[in-house]
């Protein structure tokens, strides 16, 4: 997909004003958080659960080289082959390397971030093969020429009548809107069923990589994924090198993990755990292959403040619990991975500066840590990005910010450095904002550098008297002990 994170205020206003996607949003997401409320309140034990996600997840971190390449060991003994893929342009072309080798024209593909990530479909298509989508959501997506906007309900922003017209126009089926939502699903377990069964190569992701067995696990509701690793000959995983845990053992923890976060499920309908090849007559794939991807997680590794972010296990928890996300949608953030994680690794994957408005695209409130089953600081590490704006010490080129603003933090630094000056000066400020208020709030104050903020928020008319002076009171009333 092409990238327009730099576009993200731009992108949001849209969205703010897109009655039908604000409603669309909010209802989608609260069904999770309910759901996950729910799914967390069974399991009086799940702040110690979420502490040993975290704990797997860093040491997988901490460890990561050598259980990469234990993983690859035994991905080799158990029948498979594992290549790595620096960046996406190598993942592309030995994808297209294996189709080609093995005589490969169509691709079923179960719903996979990274193959998102990497814009896998228009090279596929590109070189001849056609590629069709399984997932119902990335389905509706494929054909109506879109990308997700949720990380695991990807068509979150479609109607049922919007499915029913992309429908009618791409499966020529007559009337769809009469079929409903079930009858609108059998339109596409028709479709899609032809494909399982010609599809020579079955292409995924995987939700966690254990190093310990060369086991990939996916969890999924629709079974699609199940059909996309057992039918086709050939079986192709597309796996970032965060997705790996040392353990057999641990995954149990973290598979009581993220059906919870995610969907609000105790387990997915569907668990598959993938080792190997078929042997000894067994059904299954004759070749399985792992491409394990970089693609700037070394990058994201080496900086010890945001390293942190590759524990990720994309659940999209923090999506739902984020007041920014809920308002705008995911395609304000402008690349696959959208909300609070988006707003983090965006930047990391593309560069600061062609993202440089995804750090401040959060009101720093918190919700997202509380929900993460892993918890990532996310909140610090947007604070860390901003940082990077401010300083210019972005990865790629300086970010540079709007005059007004930039002098704006010069002269507040200036000025608060110098207690008499900062005195003198709040003390002025304070005097001109409650002159010009009339009630409890100033709803619109004429300051060129305070206007964005209060054409939608009320600014609280400040105190008489500010901290320095309310300090010095109550220290005065207390005596020295205060
Ligand atoms: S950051 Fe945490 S909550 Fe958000 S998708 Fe990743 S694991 Fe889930």
């Amino acid at each position: 997909m092409h990238a327009n994170a730099k576009d993200f205020k731009q992108n949001a206003h849209r969205a703010l004003n897109d009655a039908f996607l604000q409603g669309a949003i909010r209802k989608a997401t609260q069904r999770f958080v309910n759901e996950r409320t729910h799914a967390v309140a069974e399991r009086p034990d799940f702040e110690a659960l979420r502490e040993r996600g975290r704990a797997i997840k860093q040491e997988a971190l901490d460890r990561l080289p050598d259980l990469l390449q234990e993983f690859e060991d035994n991905v080799i003994s158990s029948g498979g082959q594992v290549h790595w893929a620096r960046d996406a342009e190598e993942a592309q072309q030995i994808i297209v390397r294996i189709a080609r080798n093995a005589g490969v024209k169509t691709i079923v593909k179960s719903k996979s971030m990274t193959t998102e990530e990497i814009g896998l479909n228009p090279v596929l298509e590109r070189e001849g093969f056609v590629p069709v989508e399984t997932d119902l959501g990335e389905y509706i997506l494929q054909l109506d020429d879109d990308y997700p906007s949720h990380i695991i309900a990807p068509a979150v922003h479609k109607t049922k009548e919007d499915v029913a017209n992309i429908f009618e126009r791409r499966l020529h089926v007559k009337n769809p809107p009469e079929a409903g939502i079930p009858g609108l699903n059998a339109i596409a377990r028709k479709a899609l069923r032809g494909n399982f069964l010609k599809a020579e190569m079955g292409l995924t992701g995987a939700n966690l990589a254990c190093a310990e067995t060369g086991t990939i696990v996916l969890v999924e509701n629709e079974g699609n994924i199940c059909l996309t690793t057992a039918l086709p000959r050939i079986h192709v995983a597309l796996v970032g090198i965060e997705k790996v845990v040392p353990r057999f053992d641990d995954l149990s923890t973290m598979l009581m993990l993220l059906p919870r976060s995610a969907t609000g499920q105790r387990l997915g309908s569907y668990t598959s755990f993938i080792t190997g090849i078929a042997k000894n007559g067994e059904e299954g794939p004759e070749q399985f292959h792992v491409v394990l991807l970089d693609n700037g997680r070394s990058r994201i590794y080496a900086d010890e403040h945001l390293r942190g972010s590759l524990r990720c296990i994309r659940c999209g928890a923090c999506l739902n619990a984020c007041p920014v996300y809920n308002r705008t949608g995911g395609h304000a953030y402008g690349w696959v991975y959208p909300g609070p994680i988006g707003a983090v690794i965006t930047p990391q994957y593309l560069g600061l500066a062609e993202a440089p408005e995804l750090p401040y695209a959060s009101s720093l409130c918190g919700a997202c840590y509380e929900v993460c089953p892993v918890k990532i600081e996310i909140p610090h590490m947007l604070l860390e990005l901003r940082g990077q704006v401010a300083q210019g010490t972005a990865q790629r080129a300086p970010v540079k910010r709007p005059f007004l603003e930039a002098l704006s933090f010069r002269a507040f630094a200036f000025a608060a450095q110098r207690p008499a000056l900062w005195r003198l000066l709040s003390g002025i400020g304070r005097r001109v904002l409650r002159s010009k208020a009339s009630g409890a709030t100033i709803p619109s104050v004429p300051l060129p550098v305070l206007q964005d903020w209060t054409r939608d928020r009320d600014l609280p008319t400040p105190p008489a008297d500010g901290f320095l002076e309310q300090w010095r009171t109550r220290r005065g009333n207390k005596g020295d002990d205060a």
